[in-house]
């Protein structure tokens, strides 16, 4: 039962598809080297004794004289091969005639029917001679192999190579080489009116702009052009749109590579990847290198876990490339992450990442110009009112909210509408922030009058708070893991809350599982609190451990076992006492939350009973159907006095 909205989804994209072929084709590629390798291997082996090739007359001669210098003779089919007693392998090789056997054209087996002494000393003077099966088949297949395969390895290795230098015009053939995109002048172009809002960021690129521009009006002035740009920002907050709406407005190429991408390279590729892309750059400029997702190869080295070996020479390789720039290069590297405080600071240093640009989550104005941008080209009824859903969307990022737009679009069709209706977009707000409307789950009556109760007591407690939100919308229609929702709505962004409005939020948090109580008594109590009191235990803990809050310890924060030192005795970076001060700190604020709500809700039972019934009717009630009947609720006295 959410009480209020947060930003859900992160705005990262994965483009799964690619990095899943190119996997398979790096695959594929050391699969065939390997096997071109044992080949090869395999047959040197095979051809390692070249045999010399004798009459079969010479060596039928030599076989039958006691001082003669052959041990073994081999032979398989009609070929033989014959072991010196010099030797301990074949050296020479020789054909039987094929008419008649060897024994009928002189070849004796001197040695034959002998036993222990007789046959040493036989063996000393004469060959002993051995009839291996015909030429088994194995041996055939294997011969066979070992010369097609080699062929067929080839050329599936060339046609793989000729694919790929057509099939990416600019990507590099050869192994080890950036797989870098590049976003040349011919690729749909992004600018900066494509990124609405973020002014301060969209300021600082615009000197980038002019410095990829005109880099010799700066360089008459003996300026320093920077080198690296970090975007830092929230996930989908348009990072990665910002830097490629800055080459766009420059006009230059846009090299661009994933931080994660470096992760699925084979050991020693990413840092030639990284050699290979800033040449590819400079050989362009003026031009940009983009690298994407930074934190995911430099993070800081002596973070705990440390990072992989590999991880570490991609991002030395990066630092000696950033250090290798002239002046003029002309090569401009922005990265993005939403880690600043994971980056190894050997990245921040001058004459590296030493421009900083934050992008920010969109406030209500650029909210409602992120949602101009993506509901442009989309058919929108005309009374369609955007700006209430950029009112309501406080806390959503650009991503989110593109994919509402997004969202209203399919809804709008599923339901057969020519245009995107108000409701089309309530109903995207609420599948975005919240996950689907689930028609389908059948409450039985018992717990909608619960679920009821329950939003009513939420909703109930924060009108009545003078310093909490207005409710804007209740609703027991279930969704997404939810039974029903009450809807919290600040008339304007605000970065702050104080400890009044804090308080208020625990209280009417609370309302929910009070509410019930109150109605169904204690053996009522549900789990349909659970993520309420999860609220609670959250928020009430940053209050007194980061916020300084806490009655008896305001102004004193407590850093968590994370950021702060340790004492030898508690492990915790404060004494056994303080922790047990913390503990019954937050408690009294989860206390006295559930008492405010109790007042609230026993001096205005009626209305709690009317609002659970009309929610029973109606199920989803707005800010103009709650008005009525939140009209005559009253504010307890004994309330006002836990200020
Ligand atoms: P990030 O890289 O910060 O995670 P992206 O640049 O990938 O975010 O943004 C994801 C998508 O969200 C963009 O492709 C765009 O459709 C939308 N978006 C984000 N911010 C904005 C913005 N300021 N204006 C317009 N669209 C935006
Ligand atoms: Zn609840
Ligand atoms: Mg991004």
């Amino acid at each position: 039962m959410a009480e209020n909205i947060k930003n859900s989804t992160g705005g990262k994209k994965i483009n799964a598809n690619n990095n899943a072929s190119n996997t398979v084709r790096s695959i594929l590629f050391t699969f065939i080297l390997i096997c071109f390798g044992a080949l090869l291997i395999a047959n040197m082996n095979q051809s390692g004794v070249q045999k010399t090739e004798v009459p079969i007359s010479e060596v039928i001669q030599r076989a039958n004289d006691p001082d003669g210098d052959i041990s073994k003779i081999t032979i398989t089919g009609n070929t033989l091969d014959i072991t010196l007693k010099t030797k301990d392998q074949p050296t020479e090789t020789s054909r039987k005639d094929p008419s008649g056997t060897l024994y009928d054209q002189g070849l004796i087996n001197h040695c034959e029917n002998l036993e222990g002494e007789d046959l040493t000393e036989c063996q000393k003077k004469y060959p002993t001679i051995e009839y291996k099966e015909d030429a088994d088949v194995w041996g055939i297949v294997l011969d066979v192999l070992l010369t097609v395969l080699p062929i067929i390895a080839l050329v599936i290795f060339f046609s793989w190579m000729m694919r790929q230098a057509t099939a990416a015009n600019n990507q590099s053939m050869a192994f080890g080489k950036s797989r870098a995109k590049l976003y040349g002048p011919d690729k749909k172009k992004v600018t900066f009116k494509d990124v609405a809002g973020n002014e301060a960021a969209k300021q600082d690129l615009t000197e980038i702009v002019d410095f990829l521009k005109n880099p010799k009006k700066y360089e008459k002035l003996g300026a320093k052009i920077p080198r690296g740009v970090l975007l830092a920002g929230d996930p989908g907050t348009g990072k990665t749109l910002m830097a490629r709406a800055v080459a766009g407005e420059a006009d230059v190429p846009f090299f661009s590579i994933s931080g994660s991408e470096f992760a699925e390279m084979f050991v020693g590729v990413g840092a030639s990847r990284v050699r290979d892309l800033f040449s590819k750059a400079k050989k362009n400029a003026p031009s940009i290198i983009f690298i994407d997702e930074i934190d995911a190869v430099a993070h800081k080295r002596d973070a705990r876990g440390g990072a992989g070996r590999e991880d570490e020479q991609t991002l030395n390789q990066i630092l000696v490339e950033m250090d290798g720039f002239d002046n003029d290069s002309g090569v401009i590297v922005m990265a993005a992450t939403n880690r600043v405080d994971m980056l190894d600071k050997a990245l921040l240093r001058p004459g590296r990442f030493d421009r900083h640009v934050n992008v920010t989550l969109p406030e209500r104005k650029d909210r409602l110009e992120i949602l101009k941008v993506h509901f442009k080209g989309k058919p929108v009824e005309e009374n369609v009112d955007l700006e209430a859903l950029a009112k309501k969307t406080a806390g959503s990022s650009g991503a989110d909210l593109a994919n509402i737009a997004n969202e209203a679009a399919i809804t709008a069709a599923r339901e057969g509408h020519k245009a995107i209706s108000n409701k089309d977009l309530t109903e995207a707000f609420e599948r975005v922030a919240i996950g689907p409307e689930r028609k389908s789950k059948v409450m039985n009556e018992k717990e909608r009058k619960i679920t009821a109760y329950h939003e009513a007591g939420h909703a109930l407690v924060g009108h009545v708070l003078p310093d909490s939100d207005p409710v804007h919308k209740v609703t027991i229609i279930p969704r997404g893991s939810t039974g029903g929702v009450t809807w919290f709505l600040p008339p304007e962004d605000r970065s702050y809350k104080n400890i009044y409005e804090l308080k208020d939020i625990l209280a009417r948090a609370m309302g929910g599982r009070v509410a019930e109580k109150l109605i169904f008594g204690t053996d009522a109590i549900t789990t349909g609190a659970s993520s309420d009191l999860k609220n609670v235990a959250e928020l009430a803990k940053s209050m007194i451990v980061e916020e300084g809050m806490g009655s008896s310890t305001r102004n004193l924060v407590f850093p968590d076992e994370a950021t702060g030192y340790y004492t030898i005795t508690t492990g915790k970076p404060y004494s056994e006492k303080t922790a047990e001060i913390i503990d019954s700190e937050i408690k009294k604020l989860a206390d006295e939350a559930t008492k405010r709500a109790e007042m609230v809700l026993k001096a205005n039972k009626a209305v709690l009973d009317k609002l659970a019934e009309e929610l029973l009717a109606h199920e989803t009630l707005e800010e103009a159907e709650l008005e009525p009947i939140l009209k005559s609720a009253k504010l307890p006295e004994t309330v006002k006095l836990y200020k």
